[in-house]
């Protein structure tokens, strides 16, 4: 199965794409994560990006599309995977809708998460990461069980991201509005698109998901 998730900064792309990767046994692509590991190893590319990620700005379609074109040809996306955070931008999904037909691949859905601008700023603002295994959390929304300890490892550890914080949420939520919202369109005339409520909690958007992903034809 090969999927996209779309929505909004804060939308639970990241929450729901982890429980569908176990659930299918397809791969999680996250470019945000591609791109975070990048700036902690310091690479060329890191250097390059990690003040137009803290600025809440798009890095440049180049380097994504060359950093997902190798990213697919690995081995563990054989039986598919689920892009979290691409593409984000019309050239991206031009330069994908390429990048998929020379490997005679086909998407069997784009998933919109639709989740209204007032939520995210509280979804990001309280948005943490278990820092040994990446496990989500949230500081009222999703609490691990036992507080202070990750529910998926046991890990004590948590970090929260550079630009996950009320002043950059406004240029990443323009950002998402300005660059990404236009290719939904691109979708819907590919009759690839289908919509879910985002607003609903965790677990209930785990459920739509699922109904909507068995139903496709396979
Ligand atoms: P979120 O989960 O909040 O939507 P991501 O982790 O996907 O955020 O992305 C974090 C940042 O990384 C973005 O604000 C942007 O700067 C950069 N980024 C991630 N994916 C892309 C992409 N496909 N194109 C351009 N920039 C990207
Ligand atoms: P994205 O990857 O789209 O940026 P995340 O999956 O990281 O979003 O979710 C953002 C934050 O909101 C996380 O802290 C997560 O625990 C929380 N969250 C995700 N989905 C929901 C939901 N349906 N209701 C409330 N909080 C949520
Ligand atoms: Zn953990």
């Amino acid at each position: 199965m090969k999927l996209i998730l779309l929505g909004p900064p804060g939308a639970g792309k990241g929450t729901q794409a982890k429980r569908l990767q176990e659930r299918y046994g397809i791969v999680q692509i996250s470019t945000g994560d591609m791109l975070r590991a990048e700036v902690a190893a310091g690479s060329d590319i890191g250097r390059e990006a990690k003040a137009v990620m803290e600025a809440g700005k798009l890095v440049s379609d180049d380097i994504l599309v060359r950093m997902l074109a190798s990213r697919v040809d690995r081995p563990d996306c054989a039986k598919g995977f689920i892009l979290d955070g691409f593409p984000r931008t019309v050239p991206q999904a031009e330069a994908l809708d390429g990048m998929l037909a020379s490997r005679n691949l086909q998407l069997d859905a784009v998933v919109e998460l639709k989740v209204d601008d007032a939520a995210l700023t509280d979804r990001i603002a309280g948005r943490y990461t278990c820092a040994a295994c990446g496990a989500g959390y949230h500081d009222s929304f999703q609490l691990p069980r036992t507080q202070g300890v990750c529910d998926s490892c046991g890990g004590t550890r948590f970090t929260r991201r550079a630009d996950d914080n009320r002043e950059t949420v406004g240029a990443r939520l323009a950002a998402y509005h300005e660059q990404t919202a236009p290719i939904l369109p691109h979708y819907a005339k590919q009759e690839r698109l289908y919509a879910i409520d985002g607003m609903a909690d965790i677990d209930d958007v785990t459920v739509a998901l699922v109904a909507l992903l068995d139903s496709l034809p396979r």
